[in-house]
C-alpha cells in the first residue's frame, strides 16, 4: 500500500484559482507540496461559466454569440498559449471550443435544460485538461491525469440542478477511479455529472464545492480541501466589509447553514457526504 492511502487529500480549486497560467501553476504547487493530495477537482477558469450561461439564457443575435465564443476562446488560448500550445492538448482544446460553439449555435438551446447542461459543462472540461497539463510542466514530469469526471459522478436527470446517485457514484470512484489514483494525480472537473442515459447534468451554480465533498466520499478520503480566494471563511463576507472576521474552527452545521442563508464560500450542499458519513471537524 503506497503512504498517501492512508491520508488520501481530495483539493477543490475554485475558478479564480484556475483563471490563468499563473494562478494554476500556484495550485500546482501546492498540490506537489503535500503528496497526500491525489484526487484535484476544478471549476471552470473564472468568467467562463458566466459566458456560458449568457449563451445558454439570452436570445443573442449571431454576431453576439460570436463575440461571446470569442472570450470564451481568448480565456483558453491564454492559459493554452502560456503552456507553450502542446500539440495534442492544442487538439483537444480546440475540439471542445468548436463542439461548444455547436452546442450554442443549436436552435432549442434556451429552452432545453438537458442542452443547458451540456453547454454549462465545457468551462470544467477545458480548465481540467489545462490544468493537468500545468501541473506536469511545474513538476516537470508526468505526474497528473485528467479524468472525465461525468462518468464518475452519477446523478438523477434533474437537469440545472441535479441530484447526486451517491451509491453509482462510489461504484464508478471504485471501479474507474481507485486504480488511477495509484499511478497519477488525478484532475477532474467539479459541477459536473451525467444521468442514467449519459447526459450531462449540473449540480447547479457553485456546485464544484459539493463535487469536490462527493468524490472525498466515494474515494474515502481521509480530507477534503476547498481552495479558493479568501484565506477561510469569515463571520461575513470579507469582500463587502473590513469588519468581517476569520473563524477559525466551525462545525459541519453552522457551515452548512451559513451556505444556506447565501454565504458563497460554499455550495449549501457540500457539507451532506460529511455529516452522511459521521466525519468530524
Ligand atoms: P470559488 O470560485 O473558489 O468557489 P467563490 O467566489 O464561489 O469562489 O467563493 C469565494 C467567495 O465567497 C469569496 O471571494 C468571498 O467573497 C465570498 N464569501 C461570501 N461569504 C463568505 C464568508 N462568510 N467567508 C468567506 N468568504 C465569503
Ligand atoms: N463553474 C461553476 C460555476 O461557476 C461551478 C463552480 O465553479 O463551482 O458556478
Ligand atoms: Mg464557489
Amino acid at each position: 500500500m503506497s503512504n498517501w492511502s492512508e491520508s488520501l487529500t481530495v483539493a477543490k480549486f475554485g475558478g479564480t484559482s484556475v483563471a490563468n497560467f499563473e494562478a494554476m501553476s500556484r495550485c500546482a504547487r501546492i498540490i506537489l507540496a503535500n503528496p497526500s493530495i491525489r484526487l484535484v477537482v476544478v471549476s471552470a477558469s473564472a468568467g467562463i461559466t458566466n459566458l456560458l450561461v449568457k449563451l445558454g439564457n439570452e436570445k443573442l443575435s449571431g454576431n453576439e454569440r460570436e463575440s461571446v465564443l470569442q472570450q470564451i476562446r481568448n480565456i483558453e488560448n491564454a492559459i493554452l498559449n502560456d503552456l507553450g500550445r502542446p500539440k495534442q492538448l492544442e487538439t483537444t482544446i480546440e475540439l471542445l471550443l468548436e463542439q461548444l460553439a455547436e452546442v450554442a449555435a443549436q436552435p432549442d438551446l434556451i429552452s432545453s435544460n438537458k442542452l443547458k447542461d451540456e453547454l454549462l459543462s465545457f468551462g470544467e472540461r477545458m480548465s481540467s485538461q489545462l490544468f493537468a497539463e500545468v501541473m506536469n510542466q511545474v513538476a516537470e514530469n508526468s505526474v497528473a491525469v485528467s479524468f472525465e469526471g461525468r462518468q464518475l459522478l452519477k446523478t438523477d436527470s434533474t437537469f440545472g440542478k441535479a441530484e447526486p446517485q451517491v451509491e453509482l457514484t462510489k461504484n464508478q470512484a471504485e471501479k474507474l477511479l481507485n486504480p488511477l489514483l495509484q499511478e497519477k494525480v488525478v484532475v477532474t472537473q467539479g459541477f459536473i455529472g451525467s444521468d442514467n442515459f449519459d447526459n450531462t447534468t449540473t449540480l447547479g451554480r457553485g456546485g464544484s464545492d459539493y463535487s469536490a465533498a462527493l468524490f472525498a466520499e466515494a474515494v474515502s478520503a481521509f480530507a477534503l480541501q476547498i481552495w479558493t480566494d479568501v484565506p477561510g471563511i469569515y463571520t461575513t463576507d470579507p469582500r463587502i466589509t473590513s469588519q468581517a472576521r476569520p473563524i477559525s474552527e466551525i462545525s459541519f452545521n453552522e457551515a452548512a447553514e451559513m451556505a444556506t442563508f447565501g454565504a458563497k464560500i460554499l455550495h449549501p450542499a457540500t457539507l451532506i457526504p460529511a455529516i452522511r458519513s459521521g466525519s468530524k471537524v
